[in-house]
């Protein structure tokens, strides 16, 4: 017989030690153990809990990879919410923010007020609840008031505990949540980026984003492969502990075992906070990560109570932003990238040119108008900004270095990955590629095509998109019907019953309804409703196709631009393979002429005003249409009914006006029911 009590007692000797060895390696950046003695520790109490897994607890280091991926993040309540801060760009501002604050306070003018100067890192701010000292709940920012659950995600992070330290005799609060900002560092997300882009994903734009989007995955192991860090900044609901002061909590924090950022001063006034400021401000191209000002805070608690906020904004604490990076450089080409939606950017090429410690080559120049509007061409030279993002914008050009011999950038007419048609609306300052197929586009597409209000595909949603077209399964949405099971049940993950669910519910779409179709297939400008009014006057994809812009101008809802975009779409080789591919696997392209013999409302005219209370305005009309009879906007002397609901607007004194018969909702469904 294993003697139980003393196994307990071992293995909760391995955890404190563990626990001992993380905070020294991720919170005080300062490892006692090398790598292998401490995986060595990790190995022996792994074993000891499979042993013996009545001894497992959440808490235990074993368990921070442990929950299976989620479908969808819960939304949670914080119980106190967590602020925004307001910006402040310069000294001036920062000098108005100490007068406020003093007014508030009836301090008088040349008095000094304390205030907290921290670094501003700029990651993804989370709110981290602990009971008693363990780790209980970890959720976003969201809207302030509610943020999403990231327990499991935030569980994988190392230099956050699991549990909190003692600090010294003092009992941890029964709760306390902590607020702090998860980052990347510099070092980190380049490596990030560099991985997506060997496998051909979109780069992250920045640290913050990177942040955000591993903190947001749905399978915690992702997270886990990516090492997240953090550092907090303040508290919100605590019970069973109180502060005098912000800078006690930082230092309480600390205490604790969870990683402070070091860069703060207690500053004895407004003229310190701003020295520190300007201090950073040169500074910060040393730090190891994104850091995108200083938040300066009313240090005392009492006077922090006393200032409240605005809005959603502290009146106690400002964040001072640091200016952006500059530099100045030649472009060497103007190429054009495609994005996930089909949007075509602008990029201009540069010679390498350093920025804020970081070399870049490359600039957005958002779109056409804003090329032209900056007037940038090939060859000019120009003054480059970086805030934050790793791709930089083009700010001005110098026009006095212009030779003579810069080249202007003209628009492809073609998308340069696929080779489809661009299309620009003439309202629009975006381009895209109409290609169906285009894959810098094609899992958007797939998606949109899959989803709930086109052709509802049950369990075809983004993350399986994703997968699919990263395995070479699909590469334009007509693929999905030649999906087979034996091919999806190779997909990590997927098992026998959602693979047979998935081929089921990819059969049964395929006899949708002609407009849902229309929609699915994601043309510019037509979205469900237009996709609807199409199918009022025709009656197959191939009969759309064949469609000219005139004719298509003359239906009523459908503009100059809709028709444009329908023609062109229509006219791509890839939309013509795509579309016999969908016939060729069944996929219904058409739609029935509606049975003659139920048109009881044939050659009346109808006019809704009001909300009905048993079915929507849509429904209304919908019912209305099946039985051959016309909806239209306004009331007119050829108007057969006018169906008035509660609160009805000018149509109804038109009716009375013109002695147009009205029906209330049971009249009106009295008719639409007793003659159906
Ligand atoms: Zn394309």
């Amino acid at each position: 017989m294993p003697n139980l009590p003393e196994i307990k007692k071992e293995i909760d000797k391995f955890r404190q030690e563990i626990d001992y060895h993380n905070y020294k390696y991720y919170v005080e950046d300062n490892p006692v153990l090398s790598d292998a003695e401490y995986d060595r520790l990790m190995r022996r109490l792994s074993a000891l809990e499979e042993e013996y897994p009545q001894f497992i607890t959440p808490d235990s280091p074993t368990q921070r990879v442990g929950a299976k991926p989620a479908k969808e993040f819960a939304s949670v309540r914080h119980l106190t919410p967590m602020l925004s801060l307001a910006n402040a760009f310069d000294n001036e501002e920062l000098l108005a923010f100490d007068k406020r604050v003093k007014k508030i306070l009836e301090l008088v003018e040349n008095k000094d007020c304390e205030y907290v100067a921290e670094l501003k890192i700029d990651g993804l701010a989370v709110n981290l609840n602990y009971t008693r000292g363990v780790l209980t709940q970890a959720s976003t920012r969201g809207d302030g008031l509610e943020g999403e659950d990231i327990t499991n995600n935030v569980r994988t992070i190392k230099s956050i505990p699991l549990k909190l330290r003692k600090p010294g005799q003092e009992d941890l609060p029964q709760v306390i949540e902590i607020r702090g900002e998860v980052y990347l560092d510099h070092k980190e997300f380049a490596r990030i980026n560099e991985e997506r882009e060997k496998q051909d994903g979109p780069v992250f734009a920045n640290p913050r984003n990177a942040a955000a989007g591993s903190v947001r995955q749905l399978d915690p192991a992702v997270t886990a492969s990516r090492k997240l860090n953090i550092f907090v900044y303040g508290v919100g609901a605590v019970t069973g502990k109180k502060f005098e002061t912000h800078w006690e909590t930082l230092q309480y924090l600390k205490s604790v075992g969870i990683k402070v950022n070091e860069v703060k001063k207690l500053c004895r006034n407004i003229g310190e906070a701003i020295a520190f400021c300007h201090e950073w401000d040169k500074q910060k191209k040393k730090l190891p990560y994104e850091a995108d000002g200083i938040v300066v805070k009313v240090n005392e608690i009492v006077r922090q109570n006393m200032l409240g906020q605005v809005s959603r904004s502290p009146r106690w604490a400002i964040a001072y932003k640091f200016a952006p990076e500059q530099a100045v450089t030649r472009i060497t080409d103007i190429i054009v990238g495609v994005g996930r939606t089909g949007a075509l950017t602008p990029v201009a090429v540069m010679e390498p040119v350093e920025v804020s410690g970081v070399t870049v080559t490359h600039a957005t120049l958002h779109n056409e108008d804003e090329v032209r509007r900056k007037d940038v061409r090939v060859g000019d030279t120009v003054v480059v900004q970086r805030a934050g993002e790793v791709i930089p914008e083009v700010v001005r050009v110098l026009t006095e270095k212009r030779t003579g011999r810069e080249k202007e950038f003209i628009m492809p007419k073609k998308c340069p990955v696929c080779g489809s048609d661009v299309f620009r609306a003439e309202d629009e300052a975006v381009a895209r590629c109409t290609g169906i197929a285009c894959p810098a586009q094609v899992k958007e597409r797939i998606i949109h095509f899959a989803s709930r209000n086109a052709m509802d595909i049950e369990g075809l949603g983004q993350a399986w998109v994703d997968i699919m077209v990263d395995k070479k399964l699909l590469a334009d949405p007509a693929d999905i019907y030649y999906l087979e099971k034996d091919k999806l049940l190779d997909l990590e993950r997927m098992g026998e019953k959602s693979a047979a669910n998935l081929i089921a519910a990819i059969s049964e779409s395929k006899s949708r309804n002609l407009s849902r179709l229309i929609y699915a297939l994601g043309i510019r400008h037509v979205g469900e409703h237009i996709a609807e009014v199409l199918t009022e006057h025709f009656l197959s994809l191939e009969e759309l196709s064949k469609a000219g812009q005139e004719e298509l101008e003359k239906i009523q809802e459908i503009g100059p631009a809709i028709a444009a975009s329908i023609v062109i779409f229509f006219k791509q080789d890839e939309t013509k393979t795509v579309l016999s591919k969908l016939n060729r696997s069944g996929v219904k392209l058409k739609q029935e002429r509606k049975p003659k013999g139920k048109q009881t409302l044939a050659g009346k005219t109808f006019v809704l005003t009001g909300g009905l209370e048993s079915v929507t305005r849509d429904e209304a009309s919908r019912m209305i249409k099946d039985r051959g009879g016309r909806v239209t906007a306004s009331v007119t002397k050829k108007t057969d009914f006018v169906v008035v609901g509660t609160d009805p607007g000018s149509k109804y004194d038109q009716a009375k006006k013109l002695n147009v018969k009205t029906l209330n909702e049971t009249e009106f469904k009295k008719l639409i029911g007793e003659k159906s």
